[in-house]
């Protein structure tokens, strides 16, 4: 008996049921593309959903930024690390999400764990969806609360786990846009169930912020809503193209997390180089919606090749999934793609339900509608290649 035993066991197990992962090196270059050994391929798999990581114009105003800040923050923000330009995040965030203040935490991972970790002691009960992000189940288990998983964006069985319940105190949490599916929360009754129950709600609009609705604000914007929820968490890292998570709210929301999530008290701060992409992505986002728009013809464009190639696929953000089923027929036509010029993530357990692999597109506003439809043609031909 070795040490290690149990670990490579663990490992060839996952080998075994095709689910073994590792990590792809590439090359980016001029996006939608990227070049693998000199060969232009098509990138279908990446959250830059509006190129902003390739910027010019954010390139430009991080190189100004990098001649008068710090690489490095050098301190947590309760410390030593808040520049003026993590404040003036901070403003811009809050008026983007239409909140009265808003907290940057370094990822957004961070922001699901802290805020969740600090709100939830253990007189709550967290309602959370059964499809949310592995970030917001982690924060419900560092909470000391007590975590009911709902069917997925079923408002009658999260209705009447609140009536199973009775908490006294309770948050509920639901991604805005879900991640592997790109299908979108019932926010509406979501929110007014929260109303009606006095329960706290969250969302967690890492793939609505810059996509959804006119303006790429969210999925309150998408809705139209005057009542939002009160807790609203994201990312930076996908449509904004830089790094970093937020949760917005109200200032005592924003007040009490600065000084009870550790996620937020115990780690660095960001650099304000990071900080100051986010900002001028933010501004881009504000003066410019047509990016929003090129977006969302282009999903509904792809979404239309695939259907013509019989294959279903409907979505109204900018995440297409393409469901296979099985684990390794899924792998094999992502490997078969990918050697067709096609970068399509194959999905499988235990980032999805066990039979519900799939192929996971994702959209930018620069795509080409020609590469689009190429890409569809590939993938029919790709899942006729490997039948089921
Ligand atoms: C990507 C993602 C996160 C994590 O954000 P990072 O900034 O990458 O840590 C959280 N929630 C959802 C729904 C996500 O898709």
């Amino acid at each position: 008996m070795n040490k290690y035993q149990a670990l490579e066991e663990a490992l060839v197990q996952r080998k075994n049921h095709h689910l073994y992962r590792q990590a792809k090196e590439i090359e980016l270059e001029a996006y939608p593309f990227y070049q693998v050994e000199g060969e232009k391929k098509i990138m279908l798999s990446s959250n830059d959903y509006l190129n902003f990581s390739h910027n010019k114009a954010i390139k430009e105003y991080v190189k100004q930024m990098i001649d008068l800040y710090p690489t490095g923050s050098g301190g947590a923000r309760l410390t030593t690390g808040t520049s003026g330009l993590h404040k003036k995040l901070e403003k811009a965030l809050a008026r983007f999400k239409d909140t009265e203040a808003a907290l940057i935490f370094n990822t957004g991972y961070m922001a699901n764990v802290g805020v969740i970790q600090g709100i939830c002691d253990m007189e709550y009960v967290i309602f959370s969806d059964e499809c949310n992000h592995a970030s917001i189940v982690d924060g419900c288990r560092l909470s000391q609360a007590q975590a009911v998983v709902y069917r997925h964006n079923d408002m009658d069985d999260l209705e009447h786990q609140i009536k199973i319940k009775k908490p006294k105190k309770g948050l509920i949490v639901t991604d805005s846009v879900f991640s592997m599916e790109g299908d979108i929360a019932d926010l509406p009754n979501l929110v007014g169930i929260g109303e009606k129950y006095q329960l706290l709600t969250m969302i967690d609009e890492a793939h609505a912020t810059g996509v959804m609705g006119w303006g790429g604000q969210g999925l309150c914007q998408h809705y139209n809503m005057e009542q939002k929820p009160d807790i609203i968490v994201g990312t930076m890292s996908k449509a904004l193209g830089s790094e970093g998570g937020f949760a917005c709210g109200s200032q005592l929301l924003i007040d009490y997390l600065i000084n009870h999530s550790r996620s937020f008290i115990f780690s660095t701060a960001l650099s304000p180089i990071t900080i100051a992409c986010s900002l001028k992505a933010l501004d881009l986002l504000a003066s410019d919606f047509f990016p929003v728009l090129k977006l969302q013809q282009n999903v509904e464009y792809f979404c239309g090749c695939l259907v013509q190639q019989g294959i279903e696929a409907r979505s109204q953000t900018a995440i297409v999934p393409v469901i296979i089923g099985n684990e390794e027929r899924t792998m094999r036509i992502a490997d078969e793609l990918y050697r067709q010029g096609l970068f399509i993530s194959g999905i499988r357990y235990p980032t999805v339900k066990k039979g519900r692999a799939m192929l996971r597109c994702t959209i930018t506003s620069g795509h080409r509608q020609d590469d689009l439809s190429s890409a569809a043609e590939k993938i029919a031909a790709a899942m006729k290649k490997y039948p089921a």
